[in-house]
């Protein structure tokens, strides 16, 4: 059934528009207005707040109430044993209502909830909720006469008697009807009229389930016949009990050969009861103190097999216990109040209590430390198991598996652009990206979100822009596989390279397919076929050789084959089958992030699973926060982000490890929790591997006496940097000498940056990110030893080279001067001009330059007009104003800062 307006409803139901929605009101659905589309589950709440709020006062629904007052015996019974828990029969008692809305056909349907109940009915009669409240109702043996009169009337009926005899329980039906002999019935007869009235209107329910359809009437069919089913066998079963009763009176030898199948039965209650008996008050009185969390399962199967077992009164035994129960307290970093009472099975007040009783006041809500609650459950005689890292970590594993059920749907592929240096990476992404981004947007797409969905005519592809191939490694060896197709450009011009190679082995590695993008054949000493003998040496073999990986000739500058590439790259993705599900749970990967100072941790996601949403709280390494706010790769804001898809997030307490998983978690307190154990556990084990590294180099100092440590600390622009630089200068270590990263972290470098490193003798690296004004005079005074790069590899062979000692002269950069951008002006000849002032060295005109923003480099260009008020000039000195047009950037912003560098040859020392 659709979804029906509330002015609908209201008509169906024949109720004043205006009196339908204060009822609403009343029972607390929200409704805006008339038109508003009420669901099944809100027709529901509906109903039952009707039902309620009506009461026992309305004497037409006698049908209906003859369920409760039979339920109400069965508590009765109950209550004979003694004290009893009754809160879960009570729900079971509310459902209920649902199954008697059958008789309602009966009267007009004058009343909202009349109408509900038609509607629900139908709908929920195949639920199982209705079959296993009618097991709780004890049904007299009559049940089966009036149904099968009805019969005959019912053009459907057939079908469900048939069933019942057809289901193993068919024999009891048939059983049921010797008793139906006058003499048996005496007794349950006012019963027998009630249920009359019942099954009627279960046939009721049956002709408005087939002027409902076919589906709706063979559902509720199934319903009626399970109910009769099981009031046969119930029927069945409460008859061999007053024929036991009848045989001690007067014994007839001639019912006794009809019984004989049920004799089984019989002794099969009798034990049952016997044995119910005896362990009750073991298996009750002692262990149970509280009605636990596995109350609720027993009472589901209990109800049925008791009901031949009415007047044992010690069946719902429940004696107070006679210890106390030990239970053991699973806590992680915190937890709060009520949780503890959850988990202890306490009221939260008891928690309280005792927290009083320790001089604490503390609320329901309150979260207690560690400390205190270990305090808290050994003063209640409870014991504590400190959850580790291990079992948090396990929890958020099943929280994601959990969350496995949504249907797997085709994603789009995630690539990696992989090569030699110069091959051209850069410029077939900014290709790609320049002519697939919707126009208009390509002027302004953002500095570095890391990661780009393309639309092309066959489908989306999400690239990767992964700083360097460390990074990758990384990203591999935490079992992170994002990428699903590395490209490898290799340059038609050049051949196969080291850094080939290295693509090559890492794509293997991962088990990754290879795609291959012969660049630059536009160029005249182009030699394609070189490229593909170079890689077949290392089995990367064209498919037009017979072998497996595509090779496809393109051109970054001209544009050429590009088309054929992302075909190719679609192509090799159909193969691969890629899926995941498109709803639930949001999980994925950090790609990169950073600092930003007005927005704060700025993190790359590319959603793997799920559906991220604005509002979420995300967990990821040791950070987590709510969603603030999302940007896709053209920096437009978006509400949700699906597989496949990198979104830049704000709103994490810190910037993530690139490469480290991204978890939506049901609440903040929970992200809390994992990320201070991970914290602290990270800690430990730093402070542990520092201790370690200590003795080590102590123990070999000793030994040999003249071990060289290089301590570094760097600071880059994005995480991924960091990390890259991290583990490339790591492995430079040897026996002889070795490189300590004393800290790495992203952002521009402050003046206790400095102090870290001046305290741990450290070479400052600062990875396309520049000291402000504090830091670099601390560096001055302190003599402290800072070099900027902007290449990976330059930084490696810089420090490769310090540890052989072969510190040759070089090529390095030295930045000659910088200018404060204070204004920007739209100029029709060069886009942005920026109007600054130099404030350090000099700006010359024709040296390369970079933009910086809070210290990070945005831009690296050429500087393409110099210019004091209308002139142009060469340079421009240190506290001069001027006009500098930056070729192809127009992004520059008033703080931006402009640096001029120049590359001279200059003796390096480490
Ligand atoms: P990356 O180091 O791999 O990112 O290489 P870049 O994208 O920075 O390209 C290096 C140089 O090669 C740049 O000067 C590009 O202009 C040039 N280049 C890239 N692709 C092509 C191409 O298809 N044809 C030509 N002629 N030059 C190209
Ligand atoms: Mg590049």
């Amino acid at each position: 059934m659709s979804e029906v307006t509330v002015k609908q409803l209201a008509d169906v139901v024949g109720t004043p528009v205006k009196r339908l929605l204060e009822q609403m009101k009343e029972a607390g659905i929200e409704v805006s207005g008339v038109d508003q589309a009420i669901s099944d589950e809100e027709k529901m709440k509906l109903l039952d707040f009707l039902r309620s709020s009506h009461g026992g006062s309305n004497t037409e629904e006698k049908g209906r109430k003859i369920t409760l007052k039979r339920k109400s015996i069965s508590e009765l019974k109950v209550r004979g044993t003694g004290r009893s828990k009754t809160v879960n029969v009570e729900v079971r008692r509310k459902r209920t209502y649902v199954k008697r809305a059958t008789p309602k056909p009966e009267e007009t349907p004058e009343k909202v909830e009349d109408v509900l109940e038609t509607e629900v009915q139908s709908q929920i009669s195949e639920t199982p909720e209705p079959t296993e409240t009618s097991k709780i109702i004890e049904p007299p043996a009559v049940a089966e006469e009036p149904a099968e009169a009805e019969k005959p009337e019912v053009v459907e009926k057939p079908e469900v008697v048939e069933k019942p005899e057809a289901t193993p329980s068919s024999e009891e039906p048939e059983k049921a009807k010797p008793t139906e002999s006058p003499a048996v019935n005496k007794a349950p007869l006012s019963k027998s009229a009630q249920l009359a009235k019942q099954l009627e209107a279960e046939t009721q329910a049956l002709r408005q389930a087939k002027i409902d359809g076919e589906e709706a009437k063979r559902k509720a069919a199934e319903a009626v016949r399970l109910k009769v089913e099981e009031k046969a066998h119930l029927a069945e079963e409460k008859r061999l009990a007053e024929e036991q009763a009848k045989r001690k009176a007067e014994k007839t030898g001639t019912k006794f050969g009809a019984d004989k199948p049920s004799a089984a039965e019989k002794t099969k209650t009798k034990t049952r009861r016997k044995k119910a008996t005896s362990s009750e008050p073991t298996r009750y009185g002692r262990r149970e103190l509280h009605a636990p969390a596995g109350t609720g399962n027993r009472r589901k199967k209990k109800p049925v097999k008791r009901k031949p077992v009415v007047d044992a009164p010690t069946r719902h035994g429940f004696e107070k216990p006679t210890a106390p129960v030990v239970r053991e307290l699973a806590l992680g970093e915190s937890i709060s109040v009520v949780d503890m009472a959850q988990q202890l099975a306490v009221k939260s007040s008891e928690v309280i209590k005792t927290l009083m009783g320790m001089g604490v006041m503390a609320t329901i809500n309150q979260i207690l430390d560690q400390d205190t609650a270990i305090l808290v459950a050994e003063e209640m005689g409870h014991k504590v198991k400190i959850k580790d890292a291990g079992d948090i970590e396990a929890e958020l594993t099943k929280i994601v598996t959990d969350d496995e059920d949504h249907e797997q749907v085709a994603r789009a592929p995630v690539v990696t652009i992989m090569g030699h240096v110069d091959h051209g990476k850069t410029s077939l992404l900014d290709h790609i990206r320049r002519t697939r981004v919707a126009a208009g947007e390509a002027g302004g797409i953002t500095q570095h979100i890391g990661a780009y969905s393309v639309e092309t005519e066959h489908g989306k592809i999400t690239f990767l822009d992964t700083p360097g191939h460390a990074a990758f490694t990384s990203m591999r060896a935490r079992g992170a596989q994002v990428t699903d197709i590395v490209i490898l450009v290799v340059a038609a011009d050049d051949g196969v390279m080291p850094q080939t190679e290295e693509a090559v082995q890492h794509a293997k590695a991962a088990g990754v397919p290879l795609v291959v993008a012969v660049n630059k054949i536009d160029k005249e000493n182009a030699d394609p076929e070189r490229v593909r003998s170079g890689l077949s040496k290392l089995e990367v073999i064209p498919e037009e050789w017979g072998g497996e990986n595509i090779f496809v000739n393109v051109s970054a500058q001209t544009g050429e084959g590009i088309d054929a590439l992302l075909e190719a790259i679609l192509l090799q993705s159909e193969v691969l089958e890629l899926k995941a599900p498109e709803a639930g749970r949001a999980s994925g990967i950090v790609v990169e992030s950073s600092l930003d100072k007005g927005k704060g941790p700025v993190a790359t996601i590319l959603v793997q699973k799920g559906i991220l949403k604005r509002g979420d709280i995300i967990l990821s390494g040791q950070e987590y926060g709510r969603v603030r706010a999302m940007f896709n790769e053209t920096g437009k804001q978006v509400k949700s982000a699906g597989p496949s898809t990198p979104v830049e997030v704000l709103g994490l307490s810190g910037a993530p490890n690139a490469g480290d998983d991204v978890i939506v978690v049901e609440s903040e307190r929970k992200a809390r929790e994992v990320a201070k154990t991970r914290e602290d556990n990270l800690r430990e084990s730093k402070l542990v591997s520092q201790q370690a590294a200590r003795m080590e180099n102590l123990f070999k100092q000793m030994q040999e006496g003249d071990v060289g440590i290089v301590n570094v600390f760097i600071k880059a622009d994005v995480q991924g940097s960091a990390e890259a630089l991290r583990d490339s200068l790591n492995k430079l270590s040897t026996d002889e000498v070795q490189v300590n990263i004393v800290a790495s972290n992203v952002g521009g470098i402050s003046e206790s940056d400095v102090n870290l490193a001046l305290a741990s003798q450290a070479i400052m690296i600062g990875f396309n990110v520049r000291a402000d004004a504090a830091a670099r005079r601390a560096v001055e005074e302190n003599e402290v030893d800072l070099r900027y790069y902007s290449v990976i590899y330059e930084l490696i062979d810089d420090v490769k080279q310090a540890l052989s000692g072969l510190l040759a002269p070089e090529l390095r950069e030295e930045i000659i001067g910088t200018a404060e951008v204070r204004d920007v002006f739209k100029s029709s000849a060069f886009g942005a001009v920026a109007g600054c002032l130099v404030v350090d060295g000099v700006v010359k005109r024709g040296n390369p330059i970079r933009v910086l923003r809070d210290n990070v480099v945005i831009y690296e260009g050429e500087l393409e007009s110099l210019r004091r008020f209308k002139d142009k000039v060469n340079e421009v000195q240190s506290g001069t104003e001027c006009g500098i047009a930056v070729k192809n950037y127009n992004d520059v912003k008033p703080g931006d800062q402009i640096e001029n560098f120049v590359r001279t040859e200059i003796q390096r020392k480490l």
